[in-house]
């Protein structure tokens, strides 16, 4: 026997959740035939919606025991939701995915099999389009993956999903890593094991609407790059360097220029101009610093990744 924890969080996904549901039962069966030794949980994630979401998955509970829920006390955010869900999976295996059916669940008997029989810790998705995304912000997806690419040792694949299997062993490591600024697609490549990547094409999400806002993604994405790399911490020396260097070559020419001309130095508005230049470059400076302790303030608080309010398991003792 063996069991496959499929683990989804799920904010206001009222709308999306039957849609999934069948899906992902008409894939769990047709997998039953190829693997008659396979069971199945599905762990769902309210992630404090505020739609009827945890009473759809009760319903879906009330006729299908194989459904279980974490419902936490407010929006943790889905990092929180896919790092409870790997707490609580039961599974020999876990696979986590969105409600939306923007991973789609023909796929999972290719990762399954990758994780079982051809000897991977992990099996992974990417999307190979963004067709349906907004450009501007496809644009900066891309600006981003280049980035965080060249300033961390994680490898961060462009276009990664979080449709992902893997093994017991690579759950309990997730698990162990109890950062609470929380970055997966970072963890995943930081933990490094064996990967396989399942190209596919982007899919749009079925029904209700997307949770990520351009801002809450660009956040997002600073979440990454001060997670994973102190790149950015570096940047404060390098201005220095640069400015002193400027500094020092403009005190030998204006020493020459007096010398041989005679002429003394003028000009007050270059002068200015100058001074607000250097504030500016060291007010950023210090605002890197500054993002870089409030996420180690945070961190030494140790607060829990997510607040439980109720449990499937709970409900029923
Ligand atoms: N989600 C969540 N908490 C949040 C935001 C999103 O659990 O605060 C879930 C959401 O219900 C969905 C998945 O994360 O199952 C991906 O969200 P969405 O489809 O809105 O993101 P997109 O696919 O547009 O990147
Ligand atoms: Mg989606």
């Amino acid at each position: 026997m063996s069991l496959l924890s499929v683990i989804v969080p799920c904010y206001n996904e009222k709308e999306a959740l039957p849609f999934f549901y069948e899906a992902i039962t008409k894939t769990a069966a047709e997998m039953q035939g190829t693997w008659p030794d396979l069971r199945f949980e599905f762990l769902f994630i309210d992630d404090g919606s505020s739609d009827d979401t945890l009473s759809v998955i009760k319903r879906l509970r009330e006729k299908d025991k194989r459904v279980r829920y974490v419902s936490f006390s407010r929006n943790f955010g889905k990092e929180a939701g896919l790092y409870a869900g790997l707490k609580y999976a039961r599974g020999d295996y876990a696979v986590t995915m969105d409600a939306d059916m923007q991973d789609p669940p023909d796929l999972l008997p290719d990762m399954y099999r990758a994780v079982t029989e051809e000897g991977y810790d992990s099996a992974a998705t990417r999307r190979v389009t963004r067709k349906g995304e907004p450009p501007l912000r496809s644009l900066f997806a891309r600006i981003f993956y280049r980035l965080i690419n060249r300033m961390s040792a994680a490898d961060i694949v462009d276009g990664a999903r979080d449709y992902r299997i893997m093994t017991r062993r690579m759950i309990d490591t997730i698990v162990d890593m109890r950062e609470y600024n929380r970055f997966t697609k970072g963890i995943y490549g930081w933990i490094g094991f064996d990967t396989k990547w399942i190209e596919f094409e982007n899919v749009e999400r079925v029904a209700g609407e997307t949770k990520w806002s351009f801002w809450k993604l660009f956040k997002y994405a600073l979440e990454g790059i001060i997670g994973f790399s102190t790149v950015p911490l570096s940047i404060a020396t390098l201005f220095g360097i640069l400015m002193s260097a400027v500094a020092f070559f403009g005190i030998i020419f204006i020493i020459i220029k007096k010398l041989i001309i005679g002429d003394p130095t003028s000009g007050w508005s270059s002068m200015v101009c100058i001074m607000l230049l250097i504030a500016g470059i060291q007010l950023f400076c210090m605002g890197v610093i500054g993002q870089y302790l409030s996420k180690t303030y945070l961190e030494t608080k140790r607060r829990p990744i997510f607040i439980a309010k109720t449990t499937s398991d709970e409900d029923e003792t």
